[in-house]
């Protein structure tokens, strides 16, 4: 088996969910904990040290020898920085994160026998970086760590954050072994980032073949851009009330706003292009099969090119649906989640990628995505690029995400072309 699959497959079956179907591995919950044991093990094999930081994220070092004078955190200053997340969303697909982790242990790998054999001078110190909740699927905020650790997200609000069962962040923290009170913005780790790139599943249609017969375009694409998005969510309130003895015509049912809610969001996105407006996660309270609901709780994640045009469309969603509300003797209300505007990364850095693939992947195109990522959250503090592999199905965040072993081996050889043209 290839270097990346051989690592991916160690871990297959970790977090595997067998009611969703693909892999369920939220951060710090026992799978994601198993990821890091893995990743640690594999960092460590490399003679890389694992060193933990403040906002739940893992650093692997490959340090410079050492230097009379130098102290190790002035040989990690301005390091080349890779690496990507390793917890997913529920039943999601098994490359989303760790194949950035998989290739980035591979790079280093090919790196470190290019050293070897003299055909690589260091100038600068490399680290993988895995950061904490890149996804969001248990305490709702996307890029939690990277976003904790540039100072774009006030640690008071991150640490009160809440799962599903009211464990805080906090909470979380403590319970993997970290100091809550060392949450926060980051200036030693921001300082040791001198360009950091992310490796990571395409996660549309745009590399995978138009048709099954049509020749295979480039497996690797250099990142250009990343939509703005966010998440806003959006509570109905209503009044709960018995199933059997509350007639049709005394109710104020949130549940009904909701549907109608769903639909309006779909056709106010359609109206708006280049605009993706989805529902996927709605919470009836109380929640049982004969209960009117008193509340529902709907998440909206809305992505556009332009800034303004996602806020005026999360605007009109949300006076579409104070006016469903109305109708059904409800009301609505809308709170921010994350927002995050359109991320241009780094042209030079974007440009350098693109020349270190050309012995690789020639033909390698500059892709712009619609997926969040930890390199958008640092691209607005630090020189940041992406590389992105091809996914044949063209679907993420499902069981259905693949990507080829052959694929994954380009992929993980272009980072370490990228890396080694970098330090
Ligand atoms: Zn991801």
């Amino acid at each position: 088996m290839s270097g990346v699959a051989g690592l991916l497959a160690a871990i297959a079956d970790v977090g595997r969910d067998p009611r969703r179907g693909g892999v369920t591995r939220p951060v710090f919950s026992p799978a994601e904990r198993t990821l890091r044991e893995w990743f640690t093990a594999e960092a460590a094999a490399r003679g890389l040290s694992v060193e933990p930081d403040g906002n739940g994220g893992l650093w692997a070092w490959w340090d410079l020898p050492p230097r009379a004078g130098r102290t190790t955190a002035q040989a990690r200053r301005g390091a080349l920085v890779t690496g990507s997340h390793l917890d997913s969303v529920p039943g999601g697909g098994r490359f989303d994160g760790p194949l950035g982790v998989a290739s980035a242990l591979a790079a280093v790998s090919d790196l470190q026998a290019r050293e070897a054999a003299g055909q690589l001078t260091r100038n600068r110190a490399l680290a993988i970086l895995v950061p904490a909740e890149e996804e969001g699927s248990r305490f709702g905020v996307a890029c939690l760590g990277s976003r904790l650790m540039t100072g774009d997200l006030d640690p008071a609000r991150a640490l009160a954050l809440t799962d599903a069962d009211g464990t805080t962040f906090a909470e979380a923290l403590h319970a993997a072994g970290l100091d809550p009170a060392r949450a926060g913005r980051d200036p030693a780790a921001l300082d040791s980032i001198g360009d950091f790139v992310e490796l990571h599943v395409e996660q549309g249609r745009n590399l995978a073949p138009l048709a099954e017969d049509a020749a295979p375009g480039p497996a690797v694409a250099v990142g250009s851009s990343i939509l703005g998005h966010g998440r806003w969510r959006l509570s109905l309130h209503g009044q709960g009330n018995h199933a059997g003895t509350t007639l049709m015509e005394d109710r104020a049912d949130p549940m009904v706003a909701a549907a109608q809610v769903v639909l309006a969001v779909r056709k106010a996105a359609g109206q708006v292009p280049d605009a993706r407006a989805t529902v996927g996660r709605l919470e009836p309270v109380p929640g049982g099969t004969n209960v009117i609901a008193s509340r529902v709780d709907l998440w909206l994640d809305v992505r556009h090119p332009e800034d303004h045009v996602t806020a005026e469309l999360v605007q009109r969603i949300h006076g579409q649906a104070q006016k469903t509300a109305a109708f059904e003797g409800c009301t609505a209300s809308l709170t921010e989640e994350s927002s995050t505007g359109t991320v241009q990364f780094d042209p030079v850095l974007a440009g350098m990628l693109t020349e270190s693939l050309r012995r690789t992947v020639p033909d390698a195109p500059l892709l712009a995505t619609g997926a969040g990522h930890d390199a958008g959250v640092l691209a607005r503090h630090k020189p940041a690029g992406m590389l992105f592999v091809r996914n044949p199905t063209g679907i993420s965040h499902a069981p259905e995400e693949h990507v080829e072993d052959d694929d994954a081996d380009t992929g993980a050889a272009a980072l370490a072309d990228a890396l080694a043209d970098l330090l």
